[in-house]
């Protein structure tokens, strides 16, 4: 079959003139929480909406006597807030799990202008962040113990699960709303206090949020946010305390790897959700249609910023044609455009930054002989159109670093042992995708994938319920379903004897 390798137009409206975004809402709340007060520190910073570059907030800029405080704020509240019953904590979580839901437009909203994302994807994001928080509602009446059968009969030995203290948690723009929910509200339902350090990019939904749960009977000390700039100093003041007991992170394996080696000084319990390069695997006898339109789920939410998007696809030789062709169609019909609008599907990437980088991997598979099929450049500001590219090899950036954008490499394969070597033969082991009818090949391939999320015919698994997180440099931990309440929790073990 011959490809269609016109560069395809893809309609680029700037519906909301930068007039119409400045006039609407400022957002509520700009400063830092410390306790229960809203706290300036004389300094802010800019936050811009990708999109236009206007202006959406001054936030304040916490410093390092702000996260002392709130070091002090935490371990106080931490000795109420551990003893209160799993019911209390439970009633306190689904009214703010209410409360997120009512404000789900204001909330999609916000986080559309402060990094991007689609408004109508942010509402999903919305939703799924508000889940974590009415699951864990539900999971923390299930904290419990167990009874050890002992080889005496004079004794009695048991478990008790404790909250881990104060923690520190740090997220990532990419997932204003829902990387804040994961790690929040099964800390809050383990009994332990929160700090949160927001990225610079995306404070406001962050803070909002946080609004949210004090409205919701959160008590003061409980959760705390600390917007900063530069986000050394405050994570150094709080990775030092011993008085913090766990570092949560999601962000980059690079960072990852820092807040590892400098967590050990005072012994942090750790959670690292980090960086992934996700294969996504269309087998000879798969659904090329139902593929295609997965394929496009995983690859362009977010404008292809997210950490499970799929990064390298493989499609079997026999349907690499067929499916190219259709691939290109669906590529081709997705709108780019203002994240405002509602009919948006690719909004901007969140800086420069991040185009500089999408556009220096095109640049690099070009130059080493792939062709571009669809987009391959942007259409204004740091937007990015979506981007097909066939012909890439080994070695290929592309291939070996997250794209982070919206870019689809799709390469042939004929072997089935060969795919896995190819798809394993990266230092990271978050997602990976298969799709085929054959359940043999399914179960096959999913025990072989060294991942620790892995799509069957499906190419967006993540969900509340079910646990979220790597193998290799991708990090340690889980996040999500009881897996990720565990995290926030130590257990005691108790002899007793009886006499
Ligand atoms: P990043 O590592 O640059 O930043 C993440 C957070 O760490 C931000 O809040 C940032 O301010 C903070 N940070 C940066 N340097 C720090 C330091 N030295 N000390 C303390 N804090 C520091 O990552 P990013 O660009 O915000 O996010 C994108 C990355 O996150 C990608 O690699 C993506 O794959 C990953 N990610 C992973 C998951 C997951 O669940 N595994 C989810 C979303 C994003």
């Amino acid at each position: 079959m011959r490809m269609d390798v016109r560069a395809p137009i893809f309609p680029f409206h700037m519906t909301t003139p930068t007039a119409a975004r400045s006039a609407r809402p400022a957002p509520r709340v700009t400063q830092a929480l410390v306790g229960d007060g809203w706290r300036a520190t004389g300094r802010t910073f800019d936050v811009r909406d990708p999109w236009d570059g206007s202006l959406v907030a001054q936030v304040t800029d916490a410093n390092e006597q702000d996260a002392r405080d709130a070091a002090d704020h935490a371990v106080a509240a931490f000795e109420r807030w551990s003893r209160t019953s799993a019911w209390e904590r439970s009633a306190i979580l689904r009214r703010w799990f209410d409360a997120i839901l009512t404000h789900e437009g204001e909330l999609a909203e916000l986080m559309a202008r402060e990094m991007g994302k689609p408004v109508t994807e942010a509402r999903g994001e919305v939703k799924y962040a508000a889940g974590f928080v009415e699951f864990y509602a539900e999971e923390a009446k299930r904290i419990h113990g167990e009874t050890i059968p002992s080889q005496f009969a004079h004794k009695r030995l048991h478990t008790n699960l404790k909250p881990v203290g104060p923690v520190y948690a740090i997220t990532p723009w990419n997932f204003p709303a829902a990387m804040v929910t994961r790690k929040v509200a099964p800390a809050l339902a383990a009994g332990c206090t929160v700090i949160l350090k927001p990225a610079e990019a995306t404070p406001l939904s962050a803070l909002r949020l946080a609004e949210l749960w004090l409205a919701a009977g959160g008590p003061a000390g409980t959760l705390q946010v600390l917007p900063c700039l530069d986000p050394i100093p405050v994570s150094q003041v709080l990775i030092h305390d011993p008085r913090i007991r766990k570092l949560t992170f999601t962000g980059s394996t690079e960072v990852g790897m820092r807040l590892y080696a400098q967590g050990a000084t005072t012994m942090k319990r750790l959670s690292l959700e980090l960086g992934g390069h996700a294969p996504f695997i269309v087998c000879a006898d798969a659904d090329v249609d139902a593929a295609v339109t997965q394929v496009v789920a995983s690859k362009f939410r977010n404008a292809g910023q997210t950490c499970v998007c799929a990064n390298r696809i493989y499609v079997h030789a026999d349907i690499h044609d067929a499916f190219v062709a259709r691939f290109l169609l669906a590529v081709q019909g997705l709108r780019v455009g203002d994240p405002l609008d509602p009919a948006t599907q690719i909004g901007p990437l969140v800086n420069g930054e991040a185009l500089a980088k999408v556009e220096e991997h095109v640049a690099d598979a070009r130059s080493g002989g792939a062709r571009v099929l669809a987009g391959g450049a942007s259409p204004g500001g740091s937007s990015y159109a979506p981007t097909v590219l066939t012909g890439v090899r080994g070695g290929m950036k592309i291939l070996e670093e997250e794209t982070f954008g919206p870019v689809a490499p799709i390469m042939a394969y004929t072997d089935e042992a060969e795919v896995i070597r190819a798809a394993n033969n990266v230092p990271v082991g978050l997602a990976a995708y298969v799709w085929t009818r054959d359940l043999g090949r399914a179960y096959r391939m999913a025990e072989s994938l060294a991942y620790g999320i892995v799509g069957i015919n499906d190419g967006v698994p993540a969900t509340p319920q079910a646990p979220f997180g790597g193998v290799k440099n991708s990090g340690l931990g889980r996040e999500g379903g009881h897996w990720g309440l565990h995290e926030f929790l130590d257990v005691q073990y108790v002899s007793t004897v009886i006499g």
